[in-house]
């Protein structure tokens, strides 16, 4: 993480997982041209989407300014300070999901996102495919079809899993969604 960006306590390293992109074109609210724009989802009344600048939604004046927010939902703890809440959707970079993307909470807070990933990337990571197969049990499929799924998620195509470490315990989490 060299990048010269702002910190994003929930979303590390915005540049590696390609919602912060590298770009010459000036952020709409700042006309600044500062070597970066914000590609994720943009939810507000005008389409911004590739203009905005990492600065500008990490001090909350691209918020502001549009009355927008960066992530559609939100998943896991539901006992979370309004402000953190607010931190997540308003002064955090979104990401790009088959679906509508959704942020994980634990522990009292937001969970930091690292990425994509796939079956490979979850190997190391149990205690997130425990997450997604109750996620699909949910969905009501017998256990041979629902380990089937976890064994098709893929990074680049779909399905594709999301995933996120707990900020307070450590422990990682993680959904997943196809088109
Ligand atoms: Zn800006
Ligand atoms: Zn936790």
């Amino acid at each position: 993480m060299t990048h010269p960006l702002p910190h994003f306590p929930y979303h590390p390293d915005p540049v590696a997982t390609g919602a912060v992109v590298p770009s010459e074109e000036g952020c709409v609210r700042c006309g600044q041209a500062r070597g970066f724009l914000y590609s994720g989802p943009v939810y507000t009344g005008e389409n911004l989407d590739d203009r905005l600048c990492p600065w500008c939604i990490a001090d909350g004046s691209a918020a502001e300014r549009y009355d927008a927010h960066f992530t559609g939902g939100f998943l896991g703890d539901r006992n979370v300070d309004a402000s953190v809440r607010e931190a997540v959707d308003r002064r955090t970079p979104g990401f790009s999901a088959w679906q509508e993307p959704q942020w994980f909470f634990h522990c009292g807070d937001g969970a930091a996102f690292l990425g994509c990933v796939g079956a490979a990337e979850l190997a190391d990571h149990p205690e997130a495919i425990q997450v997604l197969r109750e996620e699909a049990g949910d969905w009501g499929w017998p256990a041979d079809q629902v380990e089937h799924y976890l064994a098709s998620l893929d990074k680049d195509g779909e399905p594709t899993a999301y995933l996120f470490r707990c900020r307070v315990c450590g422990t990682h989490l993680a959904f997943s969604d196809f088109s």
